[in-house]
């Protein structure tokens, strides 16, 4: 392809783009297909002769959007939104232009430094503490990781092998890593995300999934409980992860009492996961949930879910970047003191998992810039907007409730009809039935042994309209459900009789 050919064909791509976000209400937001559905549809290997761009954009329509899942659909209201914006878009299609690798500051200086500052710019936006801004004297500063799992498990990494250090430089007598290893103990509440206990299978340690109060969130005594019973039997307690807004239900673990409980445990590290909800603090008054994060050793959330920014790209910020670097250097810095790091051109590669590393921050740049403090905030704030307006209309139903409070864009609702049945089972029949008709797709969870229904304002194409409709068809399916089960009761009745 040359350079001719690839304009014409990027021209169509274009409009291809255009047209599918004017038409995605048209689209059913899940596919109908069975899994192994596209192997008959292609070949079985690759074409000997090349074929043409034209071919493959027909086959776009024929193979590939069968079995697409529209998550940009404002029909979509299941997880949580997926960040997509045309201004993201047209990062994403320079860093595939400038395909580099910035895995060391040398292999690409612009692609490292932007990152630096940008991280500096977002961490401002949201108001967070200074000891995390790379600009500031200190250790601090931000990183773009590929996905939120991969913050909390470098977190969790870095505190095991800081407190594993701590034990040795103590004298302890062991010097045995293993045997210190298996003291180790880290804590998170049962609501959290399943990626935080795969962290703590990950680092090869004991985590503990704490109990939640009525609002679903973690508190400081639960918390403080828990350590002092690890402690007396002996136990090193070494890690916390709390949530900012949790998946299930966008509760927030209470951060103050958290950070109160571990001013007495100044070696355990606090990582503070707002995958979701993190985006919400670009608004002033969104912060009170975030009081107490000046104790956190490092904090991440994900642009690429509610700031608008493309998959991938999740924030993550660390108060002692060299303690990162020492869990993932294979030549750590404790064994050459003499080396300081210069803060604005870090090797990334040290505070990954990975080596190889995209130009991601080209994304948070165009994002950022082309919409501007004010164009974030506006879509936060509207995104909420329609969540609290959905609220309103569910309180409206008696045969509804709210599962819990609706701060962000998530409202969680049940069927609360008592004399048809169990009410778990109603409340599954109702999400089945809504996911089987397919003109909205959402899912169900359960939290404290309910089983409810997640309606998340998904797409940034989302209009009031969007939410009526939506609400309009759970209404539809909720009669047709409980009719349903009305019926079976009287069946039961009249055998029993
Ligand atoms: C979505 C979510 C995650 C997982 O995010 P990934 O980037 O997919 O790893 C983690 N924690 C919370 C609270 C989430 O909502």
């Amino acid at each position: 392809m040359d350079s001719n050919e690839f304009r014409t064909a990027a021209h169509r791509l274009i409009d291809y783009t255009i047209n599918y976000n004017d038409t995605i209400r048209d689209r059913r937001p899940m596919p109908e297909v069975e899994p192994g559905y596209m192997r008959p549809l292609l070949p079985s290997s690759a074409p000997e002769t090349p074929d043409s761009f034209d071919e493959i954009m027909a086959d776009v329509e024929k193979i590939i959007m069968p079995g697409m899942t529209h998550w940009n659909s404002p029909n979509f209201h299941a997880y949580y939104p997926l960040g997509s914006s045309y201004t993201s878009n047209l990062a994403d299609i320079l860093i595939g232009a400038l395909n580099c690798v910035g895995f060391t500051w040398t292999s690409s200086p612009a692609c490292t430094e932007l990152e630096v500052i940008m991280m500096d710019w977002l961490a401002k936006l949201l108001g967070l503490p200074s000891h995390f801004l790379s600009s500031e004297e200190g250790p601090g500063g931000g990183v773009i990781q590929g996905t939120a799992s991969e913050a909390t498990i470098v977190a969790v990494l870095a505190a095991k092998e800081r407190t594993l250090r701590r034990l040795d430089d103590n004298g302890s007598g062991t010097h045995n890593k293993h045997q210190n290893m298996h003291r180790l103990v880290s804590y998170t509440s049962e609501e959290s995300h399943c990626n935080v206990v795969r962290s703590s299978l990950i680092a090869s340690v004991l985590m503990r999934s704490l109990p939640v109060d009525d609002k679903f969130a973690l508190r400081g005594s639960t918390l403080k409980d828990a350590i002092e019973q690890d402690l007396k039997d002996g136990l090193v307690p070494f890690a916390v992860v709390a949530t900012l807004g949790t998946t299930q239900t966008c509760a927030f673990d209470n951060l103050q009492e958290i950070s109160d409980v571990l001013s007495k445990h100044p070696d355990i590290w606090l990582h503070v996961d707002a995958a979701y909800a993190g985006a919400a603090y670009v608004c002033e008054e969104h912060r009170g949930t975030m009081k107490g994060i000046e104790r956190a050793d490092s904090f991440s959330f994900n642009p690429h879910k509610w700031l608008l920014v493309t998959f991938d790209c999740s924030a993550m910020w660390i108060r002692n970047t060299g303690e990162v670097v020492n869990a993932f250097m294979v030549d750590p810095l404790y064994f050459r003191p003499e080396h300081h790091m210069n803060k604005d051109a870090p090797d990334y590669r040290h505070w990954q998992m990975a080596t190889s590393r995209k130009f991601r921050s080209l994304k948070l740049w165009f994002v950022m810039r082309l919409h501007g403090k004010r164009g974030l905030q506006e879509h936060i704030r509207r995104q909420i907007g329609l969540a609290k307006e959905f609220e309103e209309l569910v309180r409206s139903d008696q045969r509804f409730e709210v599962v819990a409070p609706v701060t962000m864009g998530l409202v969680c609702i049940r069927l609360k009809v008592t004399d048809h049945g169990d009410l778990n089972d109603l409340n599954d029949r109702l999400h089945k039935q809504i996911n089987a008709t397919g003109a909205i797709h959402l899912l169900p969870s359960q939290s404290a042994g309910l089983s409810y229904i997640r309606v998340g304002v998904g797409s940034r194409f989302t209009e009031s309209s969007d939410m009526i409709f939506a609400w309009k068809e759970i209404q539809k399916q909720a009669t047709a459900v409980l009719m349903a089960a009305a019926e079976e009761q009287a069946e039961k009745l009249t055998k029993a009789e």
